[in-house]
């Protein structure tokens, strides 16, 4: 797949509008992991030494539609006028006279944040109009967020299908990386899934059934594979409508063989807290009010035992409620041996980076950190995405 690079584009003194994912944690009004911000400068230096005029579009956070104070971004214009050592000028909106203003003053190598564009409503539902407001502001555009590209909103598709628009250095990276893995995948290929965004994740997952060698299913995604294997999961965390779906999947896994791996034990506890009372049971087990919020130790063993002869692994979404150290022990033993595994490894969500990063593992014992998740997961599936639709050589 060819894109369209930023550096095949004269920026000089023309208006770029740039969609990155600062889609950042804030503690007490900071930016408390700038990760996802220090993997767009590249773009952003390039931008700068090139004199274009940068103005910078992003969301933060799910304030659907209406201003929510908190999920302002002077948080991230401060952190990112740091990181550059140079001053981001920061307007509180994304379309209006406030915003063209400040474009109209905006100096070649200079930046401007604009706010949060999911204030909007009509981000997401990818409104023409919208869209056409988000145009007018620039000449051009750049993409360079991997994380959003399975969207098609207006700062991510209908503004791009507007203008003549460019990949970033770091979508590039991503593309690189990914397709690799899809082209030539050294097998077996094992494929770890986990998390919450069941929604997401298991149409994805049906998709990847007969491509993986392996399957190792956990967290809420497989809380909701036990219900489908007619488990009672207690009051755990699943997807009641996506049952049927989860069926099919284990129906069409099942004439495949032993592949598609769902945890055989789990670890329960009544209450969702560190010092609650825990116990390792059998999968079939599970009843009442228990909550499933880790994988058990025979899992767990299983699951490393795929790894360790895999060639390739993706993996996607946490194994447990890692966010507590109860409930950690099965994401982290996972990590480890992903970490540890001779395999080429790419990981990506991020909560699966959060944990990997929680747990003090080297983010560099893995081949490839993907900014996105779900996108990941699409992208590896073989569907076009819009956010790379907008910026592949031919469109
Ligand atoms: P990612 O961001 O890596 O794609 P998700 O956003 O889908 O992952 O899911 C991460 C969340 O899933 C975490 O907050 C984690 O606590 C939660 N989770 C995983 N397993 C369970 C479980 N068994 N019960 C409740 N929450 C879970
Ligand atoms: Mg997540």
């Amino acid at each position: 797949m060819k894109i369209r690079s930023i550096k095949s584009v004269d920026v000089d003194n023309k208006k770029v509008l740039i969609r990155v994912d600062f889609n950042v944690p804030l503690e007490n009004g900071q930016v408390s992991d700038d990760t996802r911000i220090k993997a767009t400068l590249p773009t952003l230096q390039h931008l700068i030494d090139n004199r274009a005029k940068i103005i910078i579009i992003t969301h933060l956070g799910r304030p659907e539609g209406k201003v929510v104070e908190e999920l302002r971004l002077d948080p991230v214009a401060k952190k990112l006028a740091e990181l550059l050592g140079k001053e981001v000028k920061k307007v509180n909106d994304c379309i209006g006279p406030e915003v063209e203003s400040a474009i109209e003053e905006l100096q070649p190598g200079h930046l401007l944040l604009l706010e949060n564009v999911r204030f909007h409503a009509e981000e997401t539902d990818n409104s023409e109009e919208f869209s056409k407001k988000l145009a007018a502001l620039a000449d051009l555009m750049v993409i360079d967020s991997f994380g959003t590209a399975h969207r098609a909103h207006a700062s991510t598709y209908g503004a791009a299908k507007l203008l003549p628009t460019y990949g970033g250095f770091l979508i590039e990276k991503e593309i690189q990386a990914l397709s690799q893995v899809m082209h030539d995948v050294e097998r077996p290929l094992t494929i770890i899934m986990g998390g919450a965004k069941i929604e997401t994740k298991i149409g994805i997952m049906r998709k990847f059934v007969s491509q993986a060698d392996h399957f190792l299913v956990g967290g809420g995604l497989g809380n909701t594979f036990l219900a489908a294997e007619g488990f009672d999961v207690g009051e755990s965390l699943y997807e009641e409508d996506k049952k049927a779906v989860a069926q099919e999947i284990l129906l069409e896994a099942e004439a495949l063989e032993d592949q598609f791996h769902i945890p055989t034990d789990v670890v329960v506890a009544d209450e969702v807290k560190e010092d609650a009372k825990k116990l390792d049971i059998p999968a079939e087990d599970v009843m009442g009010d228990m909550k499933i919020l880790d994988i058990g130790v025979n899992t767990i063993k299983k699951f490393e035992e795929v790894i360790a002869k895999s060639k390739t692994i993706v993996w996607n979404g946490p194994l447990g409620l890692f966010e507590m150290d109860a409930f950690s022990r099965g994401t982290r033993h996972i990590a480890i041996a992903v970490a540890n595994s001779e395999a080429k490894t790419i990981i990506g969500g991020g909560d699966t980076i959060d944990a990997i990063k929680d747990f003090g593992i080297d983010l560099e014992k893995y081949d490839h950190v993907s900014t996105g998740g779900g996108a990941m997961l699409q992208f590896l599936e073989g569907e076009e995405l819009p956010g790379i639709e907008v910026i592949r050589e031919g469109n």
